[in-house]
């Protein structure tokens, strides 16, 4: 395996981090070597952001829409054009099996396109506020914005936040996951070799714990961060900005319910639910994690998802036929098994008993999937994100009770409702309090449509149009013009 080495990207030149320090990426499929990246600090933080301000200063990017679009549109043809060579690299360093990773590159490439076409329709009003006095609304962009994003989906997590970042007219320095530094260093790079993109627009500095993390959200020199991860640290995050008082755009954990009601098919529903909890090897916030069922079909649902559960192949990512791969490191592995294996001890059953990867697999950090029922809803288990391959059943005797059950969550994200009945499924739709629901589908994700946390799954909205909100900001110029 040819040795990659994930550099800094400051000014519109690579670089290694000041210190000359370097950080390891192994393949979590069987621990071998990948690569390295930038180790880097709080000073290659310093001189990456004074790029961004400087690049953002000037007009030829912040004020030049035509501009914002041609370099997203150049950047979405390089990353089509090399969709194959950075979804193996993507499964590589990230484990997840190859047809998702290809299924993430190709969202990604439809994504930036979007807002490239965004980029050119930003529109302010002007309205006659008094007699021959106008209020113009601007829609500005809001400056140098800090993007922080997980290792999970490294693709689309980081285009739906640079990409209408840049529409905006915003300058940005990315801090990648250390997990997935190869692969955004590849997309990035796709991106800095668009023609016309100035250099310091976009800057990306790479780190092995969160020093440089830390001083974008510190710095008065960043406007915006736009956060995708663990609650615990957005909280982090939100305390830090307080000081300078920053817009934040956080998208936080979720715990998405599914609730499946009398009149479903559950030999149809049972394979969707156990792929929709199993996505990414059960590390996508989004994913399925309570299965709520009506009491009638609670038994056979049961059985089917047990084995729907049990026919997905667990191996690495980059073979045929594989649905999961392990997960994104050993020590996520351990402490996310170590959390599953609690609740297998606390569950009222443990229907399937999920291990650890043993004989070819033992090398690896997999997981194979766990499924286990239980009927109080203040179990940890029940209200805690676990980020693994663990599915909890639960039974609900009428609309009400399976709302009261799905509803009793800190996090807000997303769920599903699984019914014939038209008219149910929109009232269950509109009783849920989460940013998005579908109905008889789950996981769909797209470009257009905006996509956020009620309650504690976050503040803000990425995807679609309205994520062009949380980068910039609304200028009111007052006029009187005196009559003609
Ligand atoms: P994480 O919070 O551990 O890390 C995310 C990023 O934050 C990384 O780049 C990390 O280096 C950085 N970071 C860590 N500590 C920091 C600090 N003190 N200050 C600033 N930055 C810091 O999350 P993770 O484990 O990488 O990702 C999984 C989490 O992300 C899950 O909770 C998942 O639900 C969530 N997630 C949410 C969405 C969404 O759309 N809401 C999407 C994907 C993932």
């Amino acid at each position: 395996m040819e040795i990659k080495e994930a550099l800094n990207l400051i000014d519109g030149r690579w670089q290694a981090a000041e210190s000359g320090a370097w950080g390891m990426r192994r393949n979590p499929a069987d621990g071998s070597e990948l690569g390295r990246h930038a180790a880097s600090a709080r000073i290659d933080a310093l001189a990456a952001i004074a790029a961004a301000r400087r690049a953002f200063e000037r007009p030829q990017w912040s004020q030049n829409p035509r501009l914002r679009q041609l370099a997203m549109l150049r950047w979405a043809d390089r990353v089509e054009a090399r969709a194959e060579s950075l979804a193996r690299l993507l499964t590589l360093e990230n484990g997840k099996v190859l047809a998702q990773s290809r299924g993430e590159i190709e969202a990604a490439v439809s994504e930036i396109r979007y807002y490239a076409g965004v980029a050119r329709h930003l529109p302010g009003r002007v309205l006659e506020v008094e007699p021959n006095t106008f209020s113009t609304l601007l829609k500005e962009p809001a400056g140098v914005a800090g993007i922080i994003v997980p290792w999970n989906a490294p693709a689309v997590l980081l285009v739906r936040a640079l990409a209408p970042a840049l529409a905006a007219g915003c300058a940005a320095v990315v801090k990648p996951a250390p997990q997935t530094a190869l692969f955004s260093a590849a997309l990035i790079a796709e991106l800095h070799a668009a023609e016309g993109l100035p250099a310091g627009v976009v800057n990306l500095v790479s780190e092995d714990g969160h020093e440089v993390a830390a001083c974008l959200v510190e710095s008065e020199d960043v406007d915006v961060i736009s956060f995708t991860g663990s609650n615990r640290t957005g909280q982090r995050i939100m305390a830090a900005a307080a000081p300078t008082m920053k817009k934040l755009s956080l998208e936080l954990g979720g715990k998405s319910a599914c609730l499946v009601f009398e009149d479903a098919d559950v030999a149809a529903v049972a394979p969707r639910l156990a792929a929709a909890a199993t996505i990414i090897s059960g590390q996508q916030c989004t994913a399925a994690r309570r299965v709520l069922v009506h009491a009638s079909l609670y038994e056979p649902m049961k059985a089917a998802l047990a084995s729907a559960l049990r026919a997905l192949r667990v191996g690495p990512g980059l073979e045929e036929g594989m649905h999961i791969g392990p997960l994104i490191d050993p020590e996520a592995a351990a402490t996310v098994g170590a959390r599953i294996r609690d609740a297998m001890e606390a569950a009222d059953e443990v229907v399937v008993r999920g291990e650890a990867g043993t004989g070819p697999l033992a090398g690896g950090a997999f997981l194979t999937p766990t499924l286990v029922a239980h009927r109080d809803t203040h179990a940890f288990f029940v209200q805690e994100e676990i980020f693994g391959p663990l599915l909890v059943l639960e039974r609900f005797e009428d609309e009400a009770e399976a709302l009261a059950r799905a509803n009793h969550s800190q996090y807000g994200l997303s769920a599903s409702v699984w019914t014939r009945d038209g008219a149910r499924a929109l009232r269950v739709a509109r009783a849920l309090r989460n940013g998005t629901v579908w109905i008889n589908d789950h996981n769909k994700l797209f470009a257009e449509a905006e996509t956020g946390g009620y309650r504690q799954s976050g503040l803000g909205r990425l995807h679609g149009y309205d994520a062009l909100a949380d980068f910039q900001e609304i200028k009111h110029i007052y006029q009187q013009a005196g009559l003609a």
